[in-house]
């Protein structure tokens, strides 16, 4: 049946110049004939056809309906026509989390015999994924430099069909030019897919700087506060209904509607809780280049990060909310693995407020240690050609008062050699 006489579910009538801001709080479903103000979270299963002719053209996908929570749930589509708006796509589609977006992404769009180029900075478990589990499956990953792009153009073949990136990188916050990289990924005829978990699109809409595909792990600033696991894709409806859609309905890594509705929700105040816990980070990473027993200081925000120009352009003035830096070890003792861990570990274990996890995108602050969490699984080689040494410390800045956050962190860096 042709799409334009196809029966679709309404759409909420909202003004078509709306702001982000509107959107987050009104784009959705119209509301039942309850009337009801704050959206509606549908525990259920399935959902009753009027008449078994009904049930076949819903089934038949001759009408949009809603049919069975693997693949339609109205408080799913919720959360999806809301981030979809957030992220000026025409489409998403949710997932149980954020690992699940990247597997159906690759289950609908490529073979045996693709071939991908990924960020080497990109999220552990990512690249676990592309290296180990696509790998079995006849898919081959190139691992390419974070900011080089003649790295990316040259690791370009045939077989190419889709580019990955994260920007910026978990915990060296460097970031990547997506503008670039779409360019070499449509070049090659392949997409281009941008994981926006750290800016969201509150700070960085990367289809508006020519990516194909927006991967989104709503568990973190989505949902804003810890609470439930989440994912989506966000593209074209020819993309999201036309290639995903079908394999959501057979694999059914479905996201739970209780999640939506809590990231739904979530979605409500991001553009408020970005801009705040951003200002935080700025503050906490200016005052951590003026401590003594700092080493290094990466934060986008900062004029001394090497992609300040580009983070700046790119996500919207602002440099988000994760903030790294390295301690300095005692200069007389030495300054080798052991003795950085130490003044790290001593920096960590001596915050009263932060969270010691390395969860990130909460209102809480979050404090930990990559070398040995995150990316405790690396050869110490890989973790140093990363960057990442035993000195460094990873915060995801909260919602707390400033003051008290670097009081937090005054109390070990104070004492650090003591
Ligand atoms: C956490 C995270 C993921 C994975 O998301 P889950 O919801 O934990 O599956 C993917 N990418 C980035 C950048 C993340 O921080």
């Amino acid at each position: 049946m042709a799409d334009d006489t196809k029966k679709k579910l309404p759409r909420k009538a909202l003004p078509p110049d709306a702001h982000i801001e509107t959107l987050a709080v009104r784009e959705g479903l119209p509301a039942t004939p309850w009337g009801e103000n704050s959206e509606a979270l549908f525990l259920t299963s399935s959902f009753v056809h009027p008449d078994a002719a009904t049930a076949a053209a819903r089934f038949a996908n001759e009408e949009e309906a809603f049919v069975y929570s693997r693949f339609t749930n109205p408080t799913t589509m919720m959360f999806e026509r809301r981030l979809a708006a957030l992220e000026g796509t025409e489409a998403a589609i949710a997932t149980a989390s954020g690992m699940s977006a990247i597997l159906l992404m690759i289950m609908g769009l490529l073979k045996a015999g693709d071939h991908v180029i990924c960020s080497r900075s990109v999220f552990g478990a990512t690249i676990v994924l592309f290296e180990r589990e696509f790998g079995k499956f006849g898919v081959q990953t190139t691992f390419v430099s974070q900011t080089d792009v003649a790295e990316w153009r040259a690791a370009v073949r045939p077989n190419t069909r889709l580019l990955f990136a994260e920007t910026p990188s978990n915990p060296m916050t460097e970031v990547c030019d997506i503008a670039q990289l779409a360019e070499i990924a449509h070049a090659a005829g392949a997409f281009l897919a941008v994981d926006n978990c750290f800016c969201t699109p509150a700070l960085q809409q990367p289809v508006k700087l020519g990516a194909d595909l927006v991967i989104h792990s709503g568990t973190k600033y989505l949902d804003g506060q810890g609470r439930v696991l989440a994912g989506a894709i966000c593209g074209s409806d020819k993309l999201i209904n036309g290639t995903f859609m079908p394999v959501m309905r057979g694999a059914g890594m479905s996201l739970s509607p209780f999640n939506a509705w809590v990231v739904l929700k979530g979605l409500e105040t991001l553009s408020i809780r970005m801009a705040a816990q951003s200002a935080n980070a700025l503050k906490l990473a200016q005052w951590l280049e003026q401590q003594p027993a700092v080493d290094q200081v990466y934060y986008p925000g900062l004029p001394s990060h090497p992609q300040h120009a580009l983070a700046m352009k790119q996500q919207n003035n602002c440099g988000g909310a994760v903030v790294s830096f390295t301690v300095k070890a005692d200069a007389g003792q030495g300054a080798d693995a052991q003795r950085l861990r130490q003044a790290a570990f001593h920096v960590i274990d001596q915050t009263r407020l932060c969270s010691i996890t390395a969860n990130l995108g909460d209102t809480k602050t979050l404090i930990t240690h990559p070398g040995s969490t995150s990316h405790g699984r690396l050869s110490e080689e890989q973790r140093l050609a990363a960057g990442i040494t035993q000195g460094m410390v990873r915060v995801s800045v909260g919602l707390e008062h400033i003051d008290d956050l670097t009081a937090d962190l005054a109390r070990g860096l104070h004492t650090l050699n003591d």
